[in-house]
């Protein structure tokens, strides 16, 4: 027997042995281009989790931004992936959905590195396939909706300036939710007349506060509300909405599929996030949730890198509404991915995410 003919006896035969998955992890460090303050907490960076997923001659990468709101941290969020990747590097990624469902049973919170972890293998998923993500979701790109632009707490002088800076987006998010907001409003209006909506990020303590705060702001061209009280007030949210008449929307008070029922005839609407879902796959069973529930649908992202902002920009077409600009709030993006011309989402068409490095 030659040498060849043992070659060929080999690959007639079903060998166990197949080549491991590469799992790596990383935490990338985002540089904010001006101070980011909220109603909850203020910074200047913000640490990410990176997830590639190598396998079969093809990597797929991913992000997750965790939030100390959800008792999350990057540090925790790798140290969980550690305890699967013996799993992940003899998974199937092809079984997609149950790789994702096991990791789910086996790791507990952390949604920021499940988050990574799946839009890694979504990536992978669409390079393989060679079709963009939002072709394998069955998604028209010019379905996507207008994203906003977000103006974060700060003095009337540099709200002013960031108004500004921000002139080519058609609608602006506003941060509210402390006792500056009718100031706030005053320096975005005094620059511009264009259509706004606010997110109080639960920073509102009582109904009656809710209530006097939205009267007020429709009156100044607020279209829609995000999380006016704090996440558990969902009985004060039902009063609050039963007495204004801009859509409200829940935020803190939607992380999981879980939440949706109990919001439903509370808030009008849901904002989906990838990194408080957990990835691509169950933000669009969110959506579909939210839709079977007749209530609205926000996309939205947390400060994160062109990774995570494309990903979810591939199923923004779902939604009314798309506020994904947490990619433009940065420094020092590694990645290009979806742009925004003139508010417009206009999505990559390369296969997987169609990110290309900066
Ligand atoms: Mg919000």
């Amino acid at each position: 027997m030659t040498r060849r003919d043992l070659f060929h006896l080999a690959g007639a035969c079903s060998i166990p042995w197949q080549a491991k998955n590469r799992i790596e992890t990383e935490v990338v460090r985002l540089r904010l281009r001006h101070t980011w303050t909220v109603a909850t907490s203020t910074s200047d960076y913000r640490d990410n989790i990176y997830v590639r997923f190598n396998a079969q001659g093809v990597a797929g990468l991913g992000e997750g931004a965790p939030l100390a709101r959800y008792r999350e941290s990057a540090r925790e969020g790798v140290q969980a992936l550690e305890k699967v990747r013996a799993y992940l590097e003899t998974c199937d990624p092809w079984q997609f959905t149950k790789v994702l469902a096991e990791v789910f049973g086996r790791i507990p919170g952390n949604y920021a590195a499940k988050c990574a972890l799946d839009i890694a293998l979504m990536d992978w998923v669409g390079k393989k396939l060679g079709v963009p993500l939002y072709r394998y979701f069955g998604l028209d790109p010019r379905d996507a909706p207008l994203t906003t632009f977000s103006i974060g707490i700060d003095t009337p002088e540099i709200t002013r300036q960031k108004v500004r800076e921000a002139a080519e987006f058609p609608v602006l998010k506003i941060k509210v939710g402390l006792d500056t907001d009718e100031a706030t409003i005053a320096a975005v209006r005094s620059v511009t007349d264009k259509p706004l909506r606010v997110d109080a990020n639960e920073g509102w303590k009582s109904r009656e506060e809710a209530v006097r705060k939205i009267l007020w702001l429709e009156k100044q061209g607020v279209e829609l509300v995000e999380q006016p009280l704090p996440a558990h007030m969902i009985e004060e949210t039902a009063w609050v909405r039963e007495r204004v008449n801009i859509p409200v929307i829940a935020d803190e008070a939607c992380l999981h599929p879980e939440d949706i029922p109990k919001l439903a005839g509370a808030f009008d609407g849901v904002n989906v996030k990838l990194a408080k879902a957990g990835g691509i796959q169950t933000a669009w069973r969110m959506i579909h949730m939210a839709r079977a529930l007749g209530m609205k649908v926000m996309l939205g992202c947390m400060i994160e890198s062109s990774v995570a902002v494309t990903a979810a920009a591939h199923l923004s077409p779902l939604a009314d509404w798309a506020d994904l600009d947490g990619n433009l709030l940065i420094a020092n993006d590694p990645y290009r991915g979806v742009r925004v011309e003139r508010g417009r989402l206009i999505l990559p068409e390369g296969p997987g995410l169609g990110l290309t490095a900066t």
